[in-house]
């Protein structure tokens, strides 16, 4: 194996949006010292980061007690000034949470009182209200209404920071992938060794591999669920505004719903459906037959226990693959709609969702462990994209800030 002609004191696995903003931070941070990103892909961007909804979320779905809420609100704001200096454009379409019957509205209270408490702008609106907002949406009695919810293309922005990282003097490495940890602060990636003061996983479905390597996170593992989309064809558009169900806030997901793209046309989606390998995007692509069997072990204890109602949530999803069966989710939100206008599947993404093995459940936060040679990011999923900039900001705060004391 040749050894990489250069030891760096950041080396970062993974070229999504938390490697990219990591590798910016760290960068800004540290102007004098060497960064490095190593992603598997020909491209950044080409996983979870450049295949989401691409909405910047506001904040208020999370228990102020979490991460995801420390870090929403301003993540919403810091992204979208992001994208007016880079010129990338944002669709400040806004969005709503609506109720399918009166059981839901509990559960709406507790994401209005969620907003408040984590500073978030929210308002409830009644029906007649929010006819004023988009007459073509129903609700029963009360829905949430939140004015900074907006959308871009996630791969934009993921571009423009490989731009920005490149000009700054960031090495980024395409088409090489981590492969193990060979000592302290060195790996094996690509055909090569490489070496450094800190290495930081932001591997997305891989970064719980990459943290046992590390010694962290072992009784954690990835289990991959699948959200696909449908796109609905036609100039009129049957809404002008993001429309969310109420979810159930015992799991990470938020139901499917309609998303505005940043350049306007309409989706529905994303589903949950478990998938049977981490990069089972369609057919058999991605497939590895050893990590199949991992996968499928732990979704058929979980079926087996049904535990956090894993059974119901598979069954329902899985119906979710019928395109008449999703597209009838997206009209029970609205009062008229074409729904054979859903013609089209367009790119699914897949969520590194992290499942804690001892209880059976599912992380509901992210997750960072590390020490003073290794940080290793974890659960970063939904609104993770949102949340890249204070995220990583935080990450190199509490986990690097003294690394010119350590080295
Ligand atoms: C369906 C879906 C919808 C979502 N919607 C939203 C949304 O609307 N708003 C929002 O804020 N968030 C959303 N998210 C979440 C968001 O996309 C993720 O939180 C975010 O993209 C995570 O970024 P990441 O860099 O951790 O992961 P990734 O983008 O997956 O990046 C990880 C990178 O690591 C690379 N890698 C993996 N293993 C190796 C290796 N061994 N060697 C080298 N490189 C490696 C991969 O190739 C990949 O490029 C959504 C996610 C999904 C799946």
């Amino acid at each position: 194996m040749k050894r990489d002609n250069k030891t760096y004191d950041f080396l970062i696995i993974g070229g999504g949006i938390m490697g990219l903003a990591l590798a910016r931070e760290l960068k800004t941070r540290f102007p004098g010292r060497s960064v490095c990103v190593l992603e598997k892909e020909k491209e950044v961007g080409l996983h979870a980061s450049g295949r989401n909804s691409g909405v910047l979320h506001a904040g208020f779905y999370y228990s102020a007690d979490s991460l995801k809420a420390k870090f929403t609100k301003d993540g919403n704001a810091e992204m979208k000034k992001f994208c007016r200096e880079k010129g990338i454009p944002v669709n400040e379409c806004r969005k709503v949470v609506v109720a399918q019957s009166e059981d839901e509205l509990e559960s709406l209270y507790e994401l209005e009182k969620r907003g408040i408490k984590n500073g978030v702008e929210v308002k409830l609106v009644d029906e007649k209200e929010l006819a004023s907002i988009d007459k073509n949406v129903r609700t029963v009695k009360w829905a949430l209404f939140s004015p900074t919810t907006a959308t871009v293309n996630p791969v934009d922005i993921c571009q423009a920071m490989q731009s920005e990282l490149l000009a700054m003097g960031v090495e980024i490495r395409l088409g090489v992938e981590y492969r193990r940890k060979i000592g302290e602060g060195a790996v094996a990636a690509g055909d090569a060794v490489y070496e450094a003061g800190m290495i930081v996983n932001c591997a997305g479905l891989y970064a719980d591999k990459v943290a046992h390597d590390f010694g962290f996170a072992d009784e954690y593992v990835v289990i991959p669920f699948k959200g696909i989309y449908l796109k609905y064809h036609s100039n009129d558009k049957p809404v002008s505004i993001n429309v969310y169900p109420v979810p159930n806030l015992k799991n990470p997901f938020l139901g499917v719903h309609f998303t505005i793209t940043a350049d306007n046309a309409v989706k529905i989606g994303p589903t949950a459906i478990p998938a049977f390998w981490r990069e089972n995007y369609a057919g058999m692509g991605g497939f590895n037959a050893k990590e199949m069997w991992e996968t499928v072990r732990h979704e058929c204890a979980l079926f087996a226990k049904n535990s956090f109602g894993f059974r119901d949530l598979a069954v329902a999803e899985i119906r979710k693959y019928n395109k008449r069966h999703l597209a009838k989710m997206a009209r029970n939100m609205v009062y008229a709609i074409d729904e054979n206008r859903f013609t089209e599947w367009t790119r699914p993404g897949i969520r590194a969702q992290l499942l804690n093995t001892r209880t059976s459940e599912l992380v509901q936060d992210f997750m960072v462990a590390g020490d003073r040679r290794s940080v290793h990011i974890l659960n970063a999923v939904s609104p993770a994209f949102t949340c890249s900039l204070p995220f990583t900001r935080w990450v190199a705060e509490k986990f690097i800030g003294n690394f010119h004391q350590k080295h």
